[in-house]
């Protein structure tokens, strides 16, 4: 059976890179029928944030990536919280132990502070760590009392000297790790806790995961995995492994950082954050205006792309597109303009009804009265082609709702004359005849109302749209005119002659 999982650490917002992570981990569960795994990854209690465990789940839920299992649903391999099964990967550091492929270091925090000073490239390996005080190095009794006195300790795996070890990565293909580069990682540390090395491979072996993906920087921890895999539970059983490339900066140089959203203005998490510490909220992909489906297809073919050109896919339509064998190698450029017109595509293609809700939020914001929904519908499906953001609907919409206070005027001097007021006077009562409403039949009233005084109907539109708007945009006039109604429309033409 197919079983992956995202593993996030609950120590701040879900940026681009961890929500496309758990995209990849869906969308490969899906097509295999297999099940989608949240785990919660709290065993480093200095990182912990609080609210990040509930921000992500309401994140995966927004972007509609559903998990089978989890902290807030259950499963049968629960619990999910790596913080609730700290009894299980003590155990396992112990057998590690007393198979001799790990042992106990005592080194003090200041001892070993106090060796990185006389060595500041020291690392904990075979060169090393026959200077340090642990299990290796000390006599067994003297070992035994230490242990007996309670005196903190830490497991560290023992790294075996100059060993390849090669993993095939399904993104990566062939991948050799040289051990000796490798240090000595902590396994359990002094408070009993796991590191992120040893929870990650029990709970991959017990949770019976099948597939591991996960972003490239984890890859050089990788082989500190396998061995871990293969000494407590044999090789036969390891998932496959799969690093899925770097996000990188729009101009290409370095990781996408929160920082670089901040100096260039686009968001870098899915939804709003809030630090729970500093109270600083960094704008989200959902509050910024972008539609859900708009984010995950444009995530998706961030590092993946189907080989056919085409780039507007639902999330139905990627499930059953997506393979393994199409991730990019290669980093793969975050560019904001893109994913705007990813929005716009699905703003176009969906019809109004689907985001309606979330446009309604953006127009409470403003405190622009809303009409019934009906009407609503009716207005913003006139403006959704000229919409890249949910925001900018309330810019273009809000005169359907609000009559405009003022006017651009610099838009028509040249063509205003008073037989153009006088025929905007005459058409203006002439619409009280119009029936039904409708804007061929206001346009037809325009007309005549233009001939009678020897004027063009093309030389009063713009007029007549800055009468209705405000400004010079929107949809087709006769348009906005039969939406606003006969009352409205006449009433916003009487001010504007006054
Ligand atoms: N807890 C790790 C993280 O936050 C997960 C890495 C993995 O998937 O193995 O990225």
């Amino acid at each position: 059976e197919i079983r992956v999982r995202f593993a996030p650490s609950p120590t701040g917002g879900l940026h681009l890179g961890g929500v496309r992570t758990a995209l990849y981990n869906f969308l490969f569960a899906r097509k295999h029928q297999g099940k989608f795994i949240l785990r919660i990854e709290d065993t480093d209690q200095t990182r912990f944030v609080p609210g990040a465990e509930e921000y992500i789940i309401r994140c995966l839920e927004w972007c509609g990536l559903k998990p089978d299992e989890g902290p807030h649903m259950g499963g049968p391999f629960g619990p999910y919280r790596q913080s609730e099964r700290k009894n299980t990967y003590a155990q396992y550091a112990h057998q590690l132990v007393e198979q001799g492929h790990a042992y106990y270091a005592f080194d003090t925090p200041e001892e070993l502070e106090a060796k990185r000073r006389q060595q500041p490239n020291f690392q904990y390996d075979a060169t090393t760590r026959g200077q340090m005080k642990n299990s290796l190095t000390l006599a067994a009794n003297e070992v035994r009392t230490y242990l007996n006195e309670g005196r903190p300790y830490v497991i560290r795996i023992r790294m075996p000297e100059n060993k390849t070890i090669r993993i095939h990565d399904l993104i990566r293909g062939e991948v050799e790790f040289d051990t000796s580069q490798v240090d000595d990682k902590v396994l359990l540390k002094a408070d009993g806790m796991p590191t992120y090395h040893l929870a990650v491979v029990v709970d991959d072996y017990l949770m019976q995961i099948s597939h591991v993906f996960r972003g490239e920087e984890w890859l050089p921890s990788t082989p500190v995995h396998v061995l871990l895999w293969e000494y407590l539970f044999g090789k036969e059983h390891m998932p496959e492994w799969a690093h899925l490339p770097l996000i990188l900066r729009p101009d290409g140089h370095g990781k996408l950082s929160k920082r670089d959203g901040d100096r260039l203005g686009f968001p870098v998490y899915a939804m709003d954050w809030t630090d729970p510490f500093t109270h600083e909220t960094t704008r989200g992909f959902r509050e910024m205006g972008f539609l859900p489906e708009a984010f995950v297809n444009m995530l998706a073919l961030l590092g993946w792309n189907d080989g056919s050109g085409q780039e507007i896919f639902t999330l139905d339509e990627l499930i059953d597109r997506f393979s393994i064998e199409r991730i990019h190698k290669a980093g793969a450029r975050f560019d904001f303009e893109k994913a705007k017109w990813f929005n716009h595509e699905w703003i176009k293609r969906l019809p109004v009804k689907h985001y309606l809700e979330e446009i309604k939020t953006f127009f409470k914001q403003q405190h622009i009265p809303l009409p019934d929904d009906e009407k609503l519908i009716r207005a913003l499906d006139l403006i959704k082609e000229r919409c890249t953001l949910l925001g900018d609907f309330t810019e273009q919409g809000k005169f359907f709702f609000v009559a405009p206070e003022t006017y651009d005027l610099s838009a028509i001097q040249k063509k205003w004359s008073s037989g153009m007021q006088a025929a905007f006077e005459e058409w203006e009562k002439a619409l009280a005849q119009v029936e039904p409403w409708v804007a061929e039949n206001i346009e037809h009233a325009l007309i005549s109302a233009a001939e009678s005084r020897g004027l063009k109907k093309n030389d009063m539109l713009l007029p007549l749209r800055i009468m209705l708007v405000g400004g010079k945009f929107g949809p087709p006039v006769f348009q906005i005119a039969e939406l606003l109604g006969k009352a409205e429309t006449r009433q916003r033409i009487r001010k504007a002659l006054e």
